[in-house]
This record gives C-alpha cells, structure tokens and sequence, in this order.
C-alpha cells in the first residue's frame, strides 16, 4: 500500500516560539513509518521550515491564491510557498468554505495553481450534520470532489481529506463503518475519474482524530493518513497519532 500521510493543520494557532518549539519536538520524536507534515500558520512557515531543515518532516500551507501573483492584499500565491519550503497546501478546508466563502470552483482553481507550483495539494471535503441526518453524505462528498479537483490532480500525487464538518474540533467521530464507506466511495469516485491513478491516491481522515482512536480510525481500509487539528498542536499527541498507522 501507499505510505501513510500523518498531517497536522495548526490552524490560528499559537505563538512563533511554540510553533518553533512543536516543529522541533516533532522532529524529535519522529519514527520510520508514516509521513510526517505540519501546516503552520503563514508567518511561521519560514522559521518552522528552518526548525525542520534535518529533513524528516514536510512543511505545508493552509491556504493559497489561485493567481500566481498580483493585486490580492492578504493572500498568497502557491509559489511562495513552494519558495519558503513548502511541499504541501491544505485547500478547501470546511472553515475556508465557510469563513471565506469558498465554493468547489474555487477550490479547483487553487489546487491547479498549487498544481502549477510543484505543491501537492490536500483538497478537503465533507458534509455538515445537516446533510448528514438526512442521508446525504455520500453525494455531498462525490460532489465536491467532481467540482473541486482538477484534472492534474492524480497524476501530481494529489491528496483528498474527508473531514466531517460536525466532527472538527467536537470530539466526535463518525461510526467506523460509516468512515469506512464514505473512504470507500471516495475511492471509488477517484478510480472512475482517474483510473488506475486514483487507486493510488492517499485519504486522509480529519476530525477529531485523538491518539485514542487513531490507530483503529487509521487501520480502516482506503483510510491513508489523518489529517489532525486540535491533537497536531501537542507533540506527544500529534506523533502518538502517527505511531498508530
Ligand atoms: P480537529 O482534529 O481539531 O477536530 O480538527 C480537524 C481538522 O479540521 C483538521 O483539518
């Protein structure tokens, strides 16, 4: 199988001393096994990236433009990340799409510019309780995938996170089958759109991943990797987490 991908998204978090300190204890403490990818706040991607130069851990962003340059105060462009060090970019997180408005159409254009880039993009999708409760969670998901990646994506390596939006930052989880057959029609929706590329893309879970439900979370089959919020920000928790694939 692929190698599994252990990725914490820091989110809004912390200060540049911790996130230095969080980057080294990481790489500190990190073991042969699953890739490792810590996606911290912008202003700290320069000095994380420096706490991490012994190699061993990836650096990534949580966000780019879908313009490689040019008259967008407060964004960045995914070759600035590239050029800072990074390999990987968070895109479509549920609280982009919600804070900033973020549709699938938007989404895809910026993984084709982290596509353009050399960046390796981690397109999230997943269904609010809403959609949930009334059964729709599949179609939901299969949805944003077909609008939100493009057509690069597979055979750059592309990576999809299934993050349930009830299930971020509230302690809960869906039930293991139910992981288990949104991860299975997830890969199923890849292998239709990309073939045999598709079989070999990693799934991520995020959402309330937990060093207590970790390990069997990640032994689900098409389950590739985590991608972990709250429990990234504490190094024992976030390499407990890996230490379960
Ligand atoms: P939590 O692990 O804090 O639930 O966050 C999940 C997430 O949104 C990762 O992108």
């Amino acid at each position: 199988g692929v190698r599994p991908l252990i990725a914490g998204n820091w989110k809004m978090h912390g200060t540049l001393r911790e996130a230095t300190a969080l980057a080294e204890a990481v790489q500190t403490g990190a073991k042969p096994g699953a890739e490792l990818l810590v996606c911290p706040p912008f202003p700290y991607l320069v000095p994380v990236g420096g706490a991490l130069a012994k190699g061993g851990v990836a650096l990534g962003g949580q966000d780019c433009h879908a313009a490689t340059k040019g008259a967008h105060t407060g964004d960045v462009a995914a070759p600035m990340l590239r050029d800072v060090g990074a390999t990987y970019v968070i895109l479509g997180h549920s609280e982009r799409r919600a804070d900033h408005g973020e549709t699938d159409a938007v989404v895809r254009a910026k993984a084709e510019a982290a596509l353009a880039a050399g960046l390796i993009p981690i397109v999230c999708v997943g269904e609010s309780e809403a959609q949930r409760l009334a059964g729709e969670a599949e179609p939901v998901v299969t949805g944003q995938l077909a609008g939100s990646l493009p057509d690069g994506f597979a055979a750059a390596g592309g990576v999809v996170a299934y993050e349930p939006v009830w299930a971020i930052g509230t302690g809960r989880t869906p039930t293991e089958p139910d992981i288990a057959a949104i991860h299975a029609a997830i890969r199923g929706n890849l292998e239709s759109r990309f073939s045999e590329a598709g079989s070999a893309l990693r799934i991520l879970y995020g959402g309330s991943v937990k060093p207590g439900n970790a390990a069997s979370i990640l032994a689900l089959a098409h389950v590739d990797g985590a991608l972990v919020g709250g429990a990234s920000l504490v190094a024992a928790d976030f390499l407990a987490i890996a230490a379960g694939v």
